[in-house]
């Protein structure tokens, strides 16, 4: 990760296709397109990648998991669980939806915990929401058989997980609906792009109507159409379609590179004792786009971090004091700082959450260092720096 790293030929063919017929817009205009519809062969490229039945591309990730709340009938009263670990975006999409987040802790997958989210549960819950973080699953049995006991859907965020998969089935796939991210740092990128997948057949009509203004998208005449309900427009363009459907087809190559560079990076580190590793609840399914540790203390793991630049080892996070990150610097989002009024049942919701305390999520997220893998090192370079990564710790034990 990121699918940047290995921009090239292929995603300039892609683009120049419909540079060359000038139609941007995913829908419409057959004439002109010579036969080009970037859009909708990246949604069928994805739904056979991940055997999923449906997937609707958006713009972004952040859009995706708004449509994805929509379509689960998400709105005003409602409570969605989501973990102190994750991407701005999880509350973000939650308020857009008029809906409260409640923030539950993570345990040592670095996803949320069953147990936490099983006692967190109201008779307002509608959704858990998992996000596989830096590449790994959440304990996915655990939370279906929680989410079917209370009968309340699972929206798994695999934004930063595409390609991971869980006892064999794709991450995104095994909830009710799943989010994917193709911003320009992901693992595949669109430059910006998104996508949900979901087998429900009324789920996705509903994902392809709200997101184009709620049209019908019956006939072939948009003037035409009627509008079951509201939607918004979250249409991609077909330029980053475009990007997005030649980086999809080079999907086993960056995932081959990431798992071979993890692995030479992560026996090195086996060889410390004191270090010890994110558990995966399927390692084979890892999508190896980070190298996540934890060290015995955070006082240790932040002369790790300081070992690290020392040692001149790159692109390493320690996310305690992380602003997009990590629940304890979203103080816009714990102050409810907004440019309009936001409802009492959310401000309600939310009251605690200033003085509510996070002692599990605090400990790993303060001992964790997650590592990007990245796509262009050479096999030298990624020896070289799993012999300083070593060296780094052992300096400071
Ligand atoms: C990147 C990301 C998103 C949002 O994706 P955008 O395409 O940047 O809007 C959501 N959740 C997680 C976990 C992410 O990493």
């Amino acid at each position: 990760m990121p699918g940047f790293e290995l921009f090239g030929a292929a995603e300039k063919k892609e683009v120049n296709d419909v540079l060359e017929n000038g139609v941007l817009m995913r829908y419409g205009f057959d004439g002109m397109r010579n036969g080009h519809w970037k859009a909708k062969e990246l949604e069928q490229e994805l739904e056979k990648r991940l055997d999923v039945k449906h997937a609707q591309l958006t713009t972004s990730g952040t859009t995706a998991l708004n449509v994805a709340l929509a379509i689960l009938g998400v709105g005003a009263g409602d409570e969605v669980i989501m973990p102190t670990f994750t991407f701005v975006a999880s509350f973000e999409s939650i308020l857009n939806a008029g809906a409260t987040p409640i923030l539950v802790e993570i345990n040592d997958t670095l996803t949320l915990d069953p147990k936490a989210v099983e006692a967190a549960i109201t008779t307002k819950t509608k959704v858990v929401m998992p996000v596989h973080m830096c590449g790994s699953m959440a304990d996915l049995d655990a939370l279906k058989v929680i989410c079917n006991k209370h009968n309340v859907y699972l929206l798994e965020d695999a934004c930063q997980a595409y390609a991971g998969t869980y006892k064999g089935k794709a991450l995104g796939t095994i909830g009710n609906v799943g989010c994917f991210s193709f911003d320009y740092v992901k693992t595949i990128t669109c430059g910006e792009g998104g996508a949900l997948v979901m087998n429900d057949s009324t789920l996705a009509k509903h994902a392809d109507q709200y997101t184009d203004h709620g049209h019908d998208h019956i006939g072939n005449d948009r003037g035409a159409e009627t509008h079951p309900y509201m939607g918004y427009n979250y249409r991609i363009s077909e330029l980053n379609a475009a990007v997005g459907l030649a980086q999809v087809r080079r999907t086993e190559e960056f995932i081959d590179i990431q798992k071979k560079n993890k692995k030479i990076l992560k026996d090195a580190l086996r060889t410390i004792p004191e270090v010890s590793f994110r558990r995966i609840p399927d390692e084979e399914g890892d999508s190896a786009t980070f190298l996540s540790f934890f060290m015995p203390t955070a006082e240790l793991s932040n002369k790790v971090v300081k070992a690290f630049s020392e040692y001149g080892v790159d692109a390493y996070w320690n996310y305690f004091d992380n602003n997009w990150h990590y629940v304890r610097k979203w103080e816009h989002f714990k102050d409810l700082r907004s440019l309009f009024p936001i409802s009492d049942h959310i401000k309600n919701g939310m009251q605690n959450l200033k003085k509510l305390e996070f002692p599990q999520s605090d400990d790993f997220i303060s001992r964790n260092i997650s590592c990007l893998i990245k796509l262009s090192w050479t096999e030298e370079e990624v020896h070289n720096r799993a012999n300083k990564m070593v060296e780094a710790i052992k300096s400071v034990l």
